[in-house]
């Protein structure tokens, strides 16, 4: 979104260089045309310092307007510098470090890592699809020990760890962490 704003923006600013280029070759061909442009921009220049004779009441009115529009963009700029949801990529649960991204407001690419050494996790699923006592173990190559013993598959730890950071997001909790590690 940034960047498609910063393109459209450079590229209107492209098209407003190619009009006013275009009117000025086009001036240059009318006699006199140039000498009257610069007329023109002698007289409001004389026009800009000259000075008013308007109320005083009426340079307190703008004032007012002034100071009313600085608090309203401050206001503005200071709201957008907030964190957003999508600095959320990385929390602790069930003792382990879970980093994910973001596709279409989704949670992608969830996994689990070591919170030692940072290594990504590798597991292994122990006993049958239909044993009761079926888990998941999470071990570390580099520490070269098991990081996570859980009961369940690997697809329910992962979807376990998927709905604990939905919910943070809805409860407002997100923002702690993000502050906390940032
Ligand atoms: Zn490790």
């Amino acid at each position: 979104m940034v960047a498609d704003n910063k393109q459209s923006s450079l590229s209107s600013q492209v098209i407003a260089g190619l009009i006013l280029a275009a009117i000025l070759g086009a001036a240059s061909f009318i006699p006199g045309a140039f000498k009257w442009i610069l007329e023109i921009a002698a007289d409001f220049y004389a026009h800009l310092r000259a000075t008013s004779g308007l109320p005083n009441w009426s340079f307190y009115a703008l004032a007012l307007m002034s100071i009313h529009n600085v608090v309203y963009w401050i206001a503005h700029i200071t709201k957008q510098r907030g964190p957003s949801v999508g600095a959320y990529k990385c929390d602790n649960f069930l003792g382990i470090k879970w980093r994910w991204s973001y596709f279409s407001g989704q949670i992608t690419n969830l996994w689990a890592y070591c919170p030692q050494c940072d290594t990504m996790l590798v597991y292994e699923e122990v006993g049958s699809l239909y044993d009761p006592d079926r888990k998941t173990l999470l071990y570390c190559e580099t520490c070269g020990c098991n990081r996570l013993d859980h009961q369940g598959d690997e697809d329910y730890l992962v979807q376990k760890i998927r709905r604990q950071i939905d919910r943070k997001i809805r409860t407002g909790e997100w923002a702690d962490v993000v502050d906390r590690t940032t």
